[in-house]
């Protein structure tokens, strides 16, 4: 597949990027502040499969809830390394720093695409961060760059070879 070939269109990383300017907003975590019980709501009211957490760090969750013992809905959930101080009467956190992407690529919204997917490519990433002025902006999957290539070619994005 001949990157050069497909992005003739020269096509910016923000055309590719979710949210579109319709779309809800960029669905993220706090690094400080939230509780199990509210991560959980996002991750379930989301298809997602990870989420910023902000400043600038991608997370995945996957049962954290279930290997730390004593965490409740009203934990505090913790990204940072040392664990904030708390009512004595708290529960328990639940940490969350070990399943944490601590340097997700990023790349910014004017980025051509066949950078972007060049990256993709060489660094053989499932998704990137987009930033304006260093801000989060939105997210790139590899989904969506298929996508964005099969609707250029007007081609089956699952015929798409991407590696
Ligand atoms: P699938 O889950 O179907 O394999 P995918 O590989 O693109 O899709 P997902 O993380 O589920 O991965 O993303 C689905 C869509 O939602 C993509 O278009 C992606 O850009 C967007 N997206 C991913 N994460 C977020 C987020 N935290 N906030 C808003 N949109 C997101």
């Amino acid at each position: 597949l001949e990157p050069k070939e497909e992005f003739e269109h020269s096509s910016l990383a923000v055309d590719v990027m979710r949210p579109r300017r319709s779309d809800p907003a960029l669905a993220v975590l706090t690094q400080e502040g939230m509780t199990v019980g509210e991560v959980e709501a996002l991750v379930e009211s989301t298809h997602y499969s990870g989420f910023p957490v902000v400043v600038g760090t991608f997370v995945f969750i996957y049962n954290g809830r279930k290997r730390q013992e004593g965490v409740v809905s009203s934990s505090q959930v913790v990204f940072t390394e040392h664990t904030p101080s708390q009512a004595p009467d708290a529960p328990p956190p639940l940490r969350l720093r070990g399943i944490m992407d601590l340097s997700p690529f990023t790349v910014t919204d004017h980025t051509p695409m066949d950078i972007t997917v060049d990256i993709f490519r060489k660094l053989g990433l499932r998704q990137c961060l987009v930033t304006h002025n260093g801000r989060l902006l939105g997210i790139i999957t590899k989904k969506d760059i298929l996508k964005h290539m099969a609707q250029i070619t007007n081609r089956d994005p699952d015929s798409i070879l991407f590696n």
